[in-house]
Parts: C-alpha cells; sequence; structure tokens
C-alpha cells in the first residue's frame, strides 16, 4: 500500500457508512460505527479477536457475540468484507457500488487490495452454470507480495 494520509480513508469510510445507512434507513449504532473505524485501522485485515481487545482496551466491555452481530451487520450493508483465508475483516474503499470482490493480499506487510473483476466473475458464472452448479458463495483471494513490497 502506498504512503497516504489514512485519516482521510478512515473519515471518508464514516462518512459513506453514515449515508448509506441513512439511505438505507438501517442503524449504524455506535458499536457498529466504532467496529468499522477499527476495520478501518489500515488497509490490512483485522481479527475479530484483536476487535474484542481494542474494545476492550477503550473501557467498552464487548462480549464477542456484540462482536459478531456488529461485523455481521457491516458485511450484510456491503461495509466491511471477510477475508476467508485468513478469517479476518477489511473494510470495502467503495460499498456504495454493487459488486464482487477478488483480493490481492500481501503476505508480507499484510495489505489488502480489493479489485473488482466483471469478466472474472462472468466467466466463473459461466463455468459454474455449465456445470449444472448453482453457487451461494464465492470467494477469491490471491496471497503474494503487494508492488511497495516487491519495489523494496
Ligand atoms: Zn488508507
Ligand atoms: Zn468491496
Ligand atoms: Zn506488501
Amino acid at each position: 500500500m502506498q504512503a497516504h494520509n489514512h485519516s482521510h480513508c478512515i473519515d471518508a469510510a464514516l462518512e459513506t457508512a453514515e449515508s448509506l445507512c441513512a439511505k438505507r434507513g438501517t442503524r449504524l449504532t455506535d458499536i457498529r460505527r466504532r467496529v468499522l473505524e477499527m476495520v478501518w485501522q489500515g488497509h490490512k485485515a483485522v481479527k475479530a479477536y484483536d476487535l474484542l481487545d481494542q474494545l476492550s482496551a477503550d473501557g467498552i466491555s464487548a462480549k464477542p457475540p456484540t462482536v459478531y452481530r456488529a461485523l455481521d451487520f457491516l458485511i450484510t450493508e456491503g461495509l466491511v468484507h471477510k477475508i476467508e483465508s485468513m478469517n479476518a475483516y477489511v473494510g470495502c474503499p467503495h460499498p456504495d457500488d454493487d459488486h464482487v470482490s477478488q483480493f490481492l493480499i500481501c503476505d508480507q506487510c499484510e495489505a489488502i487490495q480489493e479489485v473488482n473483476s466483471a469478466a472474472l466473475d462472468q466467466a466463473l458464472g459461466d463455468a459454474a452454470q455449465s456445470a449444472g452448479f448453482q453457487t451461494n458463495r464465492q470467494t477469491i483471494e490471491l496471497h503474494g507480495h503487494c508492488a511497495s513490497c516487491r519495489a523494496s
């Protein structure tokens, strides 16, 4: 991930979340907002138990189900994606667009980049269809090394 002022990313993510929830009539409660903010602390995937630790450091005694419910809400609203291969969560940079995602995961700096290839999605859809397969969940996660790690 290139050097940048990450507080802009966090501000933009929270602002988009507020307006999306307002538009959809869903509630971005304090705990959901706080969990989203913590997921956005960087461009790395965050694990649920790290979120729990940070909440208790904040003086909020949250139980695991509280955090999982908040994450479920954020995933349903498209604000957060789950990285299955890491059992961790990452913020979506464009939750207002309907999209399917593929993830490029750097094993060195752990940065996660979301890409959205419609062509890939189409090809997989076609392959599944011709196999008579009904897809319920699709996970495409590539592990490797990001551009900035490769450059350094
Ligand atoms: Zn950022
Ligand atoms: Zn996304
Ligand atoms: Zn990297």
